[in-house]
């Protein structure tokens, strides 16, 4: 299966001024917008066949470091696999697509792992493999299938036929007073001496724009020219870092830090099982998520694009129904999937509709056809709602590393050279607007704590306190470290003991 694209190239024929095609290929586009991060992660690594290639800031380092922890620091043993394969709430949709590089699993349901149990399988059945047990104390682990719901003719998003026109930073309009008016629309006037090249797309070329939205200023025309260039990410997505004001009051995790004293460089935390699940959870954020939470400004600039044009120049009429629209715009995580320590403001997906019939081998449907002789699956057994184990405490690095070892923290320190009294401990409260903070550097920089909770402090500090530090300055040659433990929201270090 291949998707056709036309682009417009210009004179010089070195860059795409725009593109035209239709629903079946801005429905591949807007699956972007379902993928949660961490199965962002494991597309393009399988895609750039090596973890650095494919890294997006601090993701992939958190992804790895989860994958390599021991399954005894869980609550259960399937939360790990639940994180490190996290679930779409759109995979219904995501079966429609013309060309689906999600990699959904298939949607299975989880029964008791003894074929023969007694025990009612409607009222003890799971979603995720291994993280509840039957009422006779046995794993739910055993996969079954059944029938889905049958193929509906209708686009995944977006109904077809219809024309769009795509810019090459991926803003996207329909086709419909005109490609005159839709092109000058976009600012976009002149039109002479252009080339029109005609594109077949299939599932690498798919990938490969989904790497180039997140890492090109220009994906269209580098997917074209083949151009394999990193661009360079600007910080201006820093001075948008706090925006929630009313999160004042929210919830704050204590997290005892270790700075670098003559930097203010974050070397590693001691994070509480709160603070750990908190940085796990970004994993399970669909990318349309990230987009809800930040107001459409975060450091994925051709995804912002998608994501307005997808919320403001696609009219409701051109979606497949009446709510995906508004899906899309706030994508939640999928049902179970929410932990209780969560204080990011997400929800998830409503349980799925599932019907059981008596029979001699039992029939499970997820489609109201068996509704009226059915028993409907009303409640799924699920986790412990938390993914790892209690009081579980890790030392986390800038790139989100975790390890559950202090020893081997100090090791990693000696090798690059930071000798201990060089560090000063202290205390950050993690509230809504620091952990907004730390997922957004976490998109693009391998320093997440220092650029998404430093220096935003820094900053604001600078700003406020321009005079205080110059002061200090005079007498501490660590003025700006002492300054800034001094102020919101760390409190002194305990004392030496
Ligand atoms: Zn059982």
């Amino acid at each position: 299966m291949s998707l056709s694209l036309k682009v417009m190239l210009n004179k010089e024929k070195t860059k795409v001024l725009f593109a035209e095609t239709s629903s079946d290929f801005i429905n591949v586009l807007l699956s972007f917008l379902t993928l949660p991060l961490g199965k962002i992660v494991t597309i393009l690594q399988k895609h750039k066949g090596s973890e650095e290639a494919a890294a997006i800031g601090s993701l992939t380092t958190l992804y790895k470091a989860l994958s390599e922890l021991d399954t005894a620091h869980f609550s259960v043993p399937g939360a790990k696999e639940m994180l490190l394969n996290p679930a779409s709430s759109f995979r219904a949709e995501c079966r429609k697509l013309a060309l689906d590089v999600t990699d959904n699993a298939p949607l299975q349901y989880f029964l008791c792992e003894n074929g023969y149990c007694s025990q009612p399988p409607y009222t003890n059945i799971s979603m995720y493999p291994n993280i509840a047990t039957c009422a006779c104390g046995r794993s739910l682990n055993r996969g079954i299938n059944f029938p889905q719901s049958r193929f509906n003719e209708s686009g995944a998003f977006i109904i077809s036929p219809l024309l769009f026109i795509i810019t090459d930073d991926l803003r996207v309009a329909p086709i419909v007073a005109g490609i005159v008016q839709t092109l000058s629309d976009f600012g976009i006037t002149d039109t002479r001496g252009t080339e029109m090249k005609r594109l077949s797309l299939g599932p690498y070329e798919i990938r490969e724009l989904l790497n180039l939205s997140l890492t090109s200023a220009t994906p269209l025309t580098d997917m074209v020219m083949k151009n394999n260039k990193k661009y360079p990410q600007s910080e201006a997505w820093l001075d948008h870092i706090h925006q929630h004001d009313a999160a004042t009051e929210s919830k704050k995790i204590v997290v005892r830090a270790f700075l670098h004293k003559s930097t203010n460089k974050f070397l590693f935390a001691e994070a509480s099982d709160e603070f750990v699940e908190l940085l796990w959870s970004f994993l399970t954020i669909p990318l349309g998520g990230v987009e809800f939470l930040f107001d459409s400004n975060t450091p994925f600039k051709n995804i912002d694009n998608l994501y307005r044009s997808m919320s403001n120049s696609i009219d409701d009429k051109h979606f497949t129904t009446s709510d995906i629209k508004n899906r899309l715009v706030n994508p939640k995580l999928a049902h179970g999937y929410l932990s209780k320590n969560q204080f990011l403001p997400l929800s998830e997906e409503g349980p799925p509709k599932l019907y059981y019939q008596v029979t001699e081998k039992g029939l499970w449907c997820d489609y109201s056809f068996h509704e009226e002789e059915g028993t409907m699956v009303s409640s799924f057994e699920s986790s412990k709602e938390v993914y790892i184990k209690k009081q579980t405490m890790c030392f986390v690095s800038d790139d989100l590393t975790m390890s559950p070892s202090l020893t081997s923290r100090i090791l990693v320190l000696n090798d690059v050279g930071i000798p201990l009294t060089d560090m000063k401990e202290t205390e950050f409260h993690i509230g809504l607007n620091e952990a907004l903070g730390i997922l957004k550097a976490s998109l693009t920089s391998k320093t997440a704590f220092t650029d998404g909770l430093i220096k935003p402090l820094l900053k604001r500090q600078s700003k406020k306190e321009r005079i205080g530090i110059l002061k200090a300055s005079l007498a501490s040659k660590t003025a700006l470290t002492d300054d800034l433990i001094k102020s919101m929201p760390m409190r002194q270090p305990k004392s030496e003991p």
